[in-house]
């Protein structure tokens, strides 16, 4: 196979992956918004028909405008990031996607996803709200004492939007701190609250030497979804790898989850099938290079 068809086949799989992962009623919502955005330009390019240097300028800046917003919002566009303000999680290489964690640490919902973890020898990225963390701190040292990654995901869940650089620097400067005294190491991972990433949020980050982490699939956990309908969301990630892929060693996607709901400490209405499912998902996992179950992957 040429290296173009090869590459063609992965985008595909890829967005047959994203579209499967993706539930209904978020679909339908994309198809909304993208058709209103587009009656509404062309509605007003037309109105503009008669002066074309207002409609092309209107048209640039509408689509310049948009660009941006679909950046800022989607966690896979990366471009215009420095190589050194963004990190690949460094996790084993034999599990088939690298598994993330937000909005906790929440006692009642991390300490079951760590057992959930230990038992099957997974490891996982925790991405902690310090406020959170700090009235958690004995679930942040497990997570290392385990072999987990943990990783700020602020100080508190507020967006980065319409805040300036110098304060976004200032907060999470702060909150790094609070993170490295309670883990007793240095924190360097960063991932912004809903992936939202501005020009602001990527200058504070890089005074601050932190990287940012983003994530390849979201499952949509926190709609709380029945745990089966999670898990074929969940499924639906995992990369078809053969034996020669495997031994690659390349890492897998990096999929989204929630030990946690925003700022709320309470234990989340999502827990409940979020760890069925993940419970479900965990012994699928692990690469298999065995001839005789191969045929699973
Ligand atoms: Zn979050």
């Amino acid at each position: 196979m040429s290296a173009e068809a090869a590459y063609a086949g992965k985008v595909a799989s890829s967005v047959r992956r994203a579209l499967a992962v993706v539930p209904a009623p978020v679909k339908l919502r994309v198809v909304r918004i993208v058709g209103l955005a587009v009656a509404a330009l062309g509605g007003l390019l037309w109105l503009l028909r008669d002066v074309p240097l207002l409609q092309v300028g209107l048209g640039a800046l509408i689509v310049l405008l948009g660009g941006y917003a679909g950046w800022c919002r989607w966690p896979r566009w990366r471009w215009g990031i420095a190589r050194a303000s963004l990190s690949e999680l460094a996790q084993p290489s034999d599990q088939l996607v690298r598994l993330t964690f937000d909005d906790g640490p929440t006692l009642g919902v991390t300490d079951h996803v760590l057992d959930a973890l230990r038992e099957h020898g997974v490891k996982a990225s925790f991405f902690v709200l310090v406020q959170k963390a700090a009235a958690q701190p004995e679930l942040v040292r497990r997570m290392l004492a385990e072999g987990h990654i943990v990783g700020l995901h602020g100080q508190d869940h507020r967006l980065p939007f319409f805040r300036r650089s110098a304060e976004l620097q200032a907060s999470l400067g702060t909150a790094r701190k609070e993170l490295e005294a309670l883990c007793g190491q240095p924190i360097a991972l960063y991932r912004p609250s809903h992936g939202f990433k501005n020009v602001a949020l990527v200058r504070a980050v890089a005074a601050l030497r932190l990287r940012l982490c983003f994530w390849d699939y979201g499952v949509w956990d926190t709609d709380a979804p029945p745990w089966d309908v999670l898990l074929a969301r969940l499924r639906a990630t995992l990369p078809v790898r053969t034996r020669r892929d495997a031994s690659v060693r390349k890492p897998g996607p990096v999929v989204l989850l929630h030990d946690g709901l925003g700022d709320d400490p309470g234990i989340p209405a999502h827990a409940e099938p979020m760890l069925a499912a993940l419970r479900a998902f965990l012994p699928l996992l692990r690469t298999k290079l065995e001839p005789a179950q191969d045929h699973q992957l």
